[in-house]
């Protein structure tokens, strides 16, 4: 049976790992289907501490491994599937048939990209124009017109990005104002490459007769107007969906399945020896730096 396991291996994760290891416990970290989290798949890194001149959000959180490793993290691969906190040894029910157990267990399993369930997104991503990672895919649209979905800092974010490959970036946004960081939303409308297309909602994928993203329908939401926009990618960026299906039932959750905590901190979950941290759990800050003190948090609660 094991001290501790941490389950997923981003920012929350490792700041956990690096704790846990750091106070003698050996923890073993599940690293889940994407190792390193959802950091990876972020550019520049400009606000977590100490890195004055931004870092590659893949590096940052590799960087966090190393570390935890040093320790004496492990670190394996497998995705939790199911679980049993009922008793004081928590099982954890994996991909593969293979059962851990455990005195203490971290959730930090983080969150996936929320879609926009348009007409076509489904059939077209991953491949075929429709993507919800610009760093990951943005490469792909060198000179190519696309479309941003979303308001936020990461469509913002993405949005700058792509300029750095593609010929015209247009944000699609159901509101006539950013939900971003004003730094961020102004970086954005500054840039000669990105135009916002307001009030709108993108209402179906359109695919050329290859199968492959042609362009978008997009809905004036106050209108009711409809039109096409002609692009060879999409990238939705329009938030996140907590990665939790694993653990309802087991500790507390709200109706999105974010996992609510119970305790004097924001880290227990109230059921004995289960801490959660990061984005499984923080629908609010949702930074890298927040993510990892959770993770702190949870190991020096579990350690003590
Ligand atoms: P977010 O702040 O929740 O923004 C999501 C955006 O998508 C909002 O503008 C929202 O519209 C829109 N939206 C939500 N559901 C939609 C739907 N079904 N159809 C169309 N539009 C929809 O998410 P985020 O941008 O991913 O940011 C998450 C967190 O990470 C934030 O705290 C952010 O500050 C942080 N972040 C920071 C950085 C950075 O500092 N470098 C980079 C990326 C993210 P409404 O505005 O109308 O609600």
């Amino acid at each position: 049976m094991e001290e501790i396991i941490i389950i997923g291996s981003g920012c929350a994760g490792m700041g956990a790992a690096i704790y846990a290891a750091r106070s003698g416990m050996k923890p073993l970290v599940i690293e889940g289907a994407q190792p390193g989290g959802l950091l990876t798949t972020t550019s520049d890194v400009e606000n977590f501490p100490g890195f004055p001149q931004g870092i590659n959000g893949f590096d940052l959180v590799w960087k966090m491994r190393e570390q935890a490793e040093k320790f004496g993290a492990r670190i394996e691969s497998a995705v939790v599937e199911k679980v049993d906190f009922s008793g004081s040894v928590k099982k954890l029910f994996a991909s593969g048939g293979k059962v851990y157990e455990a005195e203490n267990v971290v959730i930090a399993t983080g969150s996936s990209p929320r879609m926009t369930g348009a007409k076509g997104e489904s059939e077209l991503y991953g491949g075929r124009g429709v993507s919800a990672c610009a760093t990951c895919d943005g490469a792909f649209y060198k000179e190519k017109d696309v479309v941003v979905v979303g308001g936020g800092d990461t469509a913002c974010e993405e949005a700058n990005f792509l300029t750095r490959f593609c010929s015209s970036v247009k944000i699609i946004h159901r509101r006539d104002q950013f939900r971003a960081s004003k730094i961020m939303a102004e970086r954005a409308l500054a840039n000669p490459k990105i135009s916002p297309v307001w009030d709108s909602v993108v209402s179906e994928v359109l695919k050329d007769d290859k199968g492959f993203c042609r362009g978008v329908l997009v809905k004036n939401v106050k209108t009711g107007d409809v039109s096409e926009i002609a692009c060879k990618g999409v990238f939705v960026a329009i938030g996140h969906v907590p990665a939790t299906a694993a653990f309802k039932g087991a500790v507390d959750m709200d109706a999105e399945g974010y996992i609510i905590p119970h305790g004097k901190t924001i880290v227990e979950t109230g059921v004995d020896g289960v801490y959660v941290a990061g984005d499984c759990s923080d629908k609010f800050f949702r930074q890298a730096v927040t993510a990892a003190a959770m993770g702190c948090m949870a190991a020096i609660l579990a350690s003590s």
